[in-house]
């Protein structure tokens, strides 16, 4: 969407809204489409609303409304004990934008939380961190004991001497295991994000399947809480490109770990080259799209395919309003 229209928006919604935060909060909520429905729940909500950050902190992890729950975790790194955070089924709505990020909104009884900031489990101890709790060690009760880690061996002895890589990028920050505990805010979910794709690229160099597609996927999650952050446009853009790269690299490799995850991939190359007007890049890779059926061979990856392909084609047409592909659908 223009600049332009989203001042408008927000214009509007001030004049509703009266207050600052409140406007940020429904942007936050909503985005940038006015809803008197949704603009009377804001306002009745308003002293909980209060300053934004407060919204997170009111309310305990294991409060019914809460649509969070803790799981516990172990690092395969260096085996302290952390928390996750899971999502209750229908505890939130989830919309997705055209790079498949999800988008939370609330839902009936219980609270807002944006669960992309919680997603990513992170070791507050050496800083391991992935939203794939079967690269953690995972208790399971009825065994009374935990799980291995889906990560090899070998990739592990190399986290434990890379740990100084990771304290760099969260700039030797303190208080780690308040920071990615519950409540976070959003800079704590952009730092998961990075930790993450710190990881992914240890699994590009162990040449682990999915690697590259990973973190893709994790980049464009980031890119999104940038946004969401308002940090610069540039920076935001420079995320997109190297989510594209990654898929590229996917691409290139393709040793992926089902039909969907190569299709999905191709889908998202079409969409990232539009959405950063390189159109040759885009129509390049409709034909690898186009050429990629006849290698199929089972009934099931024809329909896996052509909801992709009908995606990938769906997004060529929309590239003159690529703004969109942002927002969630
Ligand atoms: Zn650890």
């Amino acid at each position: 969407m223009e600049r332009n229209k989203e001042f408008e928006i927000k214009k509007r919604l001030k004049l509703f809204l009266k207050e600052d935060n409140l406007v940020e909060e429904y942007i936050k909520r909503y985005g940038y489409v006015i809803d008197i429905k949704k603009i009377n729940e804001i306002r009745n909500n308003k002293n909980a609303i209060g300053n934004s950050r407060s919204i997170i902190n009111s309310i305990p992890i294991n409060h019914p409304d809460n649509p969070l729950y803790e799981i516990e975790l172990k690092c395969p790194v260096c085996h302290s004990t952390l928390k996750g955070y899971n999502l209750k089924s229908k505890s939130l709505i989830v919309k997705y934008n055209w790079f498949m990020v999800p988008f939370y909104e609330k839902n009936k009884n219980y609270i807002y939380i944006d669960y992309l900031i919680y997603n990513v489990s992170v070791c507050p101890k050496c800083l391991f961190a992935s939203p794939d709790e079967r690269d953690f060690e995972k208790y399971n009760k009825y065994a009374n004991s935990y799980s291995k880690s889906a990560i090899p061996f070998n990739m592990l002895l190399k986290l434990k001497d890379t740990q100084p890589e990771r304290e760099q990028i969260i700039e030797y920050l303190e208080d780690t295991e308040k920071v990615f505990s519950y409540p976070r805010d959003i800079k704590a979910g952009i730092l998961s994000y990075k930790l993450a794709i710190n990881r992914a690229d240890y699994e590009i160099e162990f040449n682990l399947p999915n690697a590259h597609f990973k973190k893709g996927g994790y980049l464009l999650r980031l890119a999104t809480l940038m946004e969401k952050n308002n940090e610069k446009e540039e920076d935001i853009k420079n995320c997109y490109q190297e989510a594209l790269d990654a898929f590229k690299e996917a691409f290139k490799l393709s040793n992926f770990s089902s039909k969907e995850a190569e299709f999905y991939n191709l889908y998202l190359i079409v969409v990232l080259s539009i959405y950063l007007d390189d159109l040759k890049s885009a129509q390049e890779y409709l034909h690898f799209f186009d050429k990629a059926k006849e290698e199929i061979d089972k009934e099931e990856d024809i329909k896996v395919y052509e909801k992709w392909y009908k995606r990938a084609k769906e997004a060529f047409d929309y590239r003159d309003v690529k703004d969109i592909f942002n927002k969630p659908r």
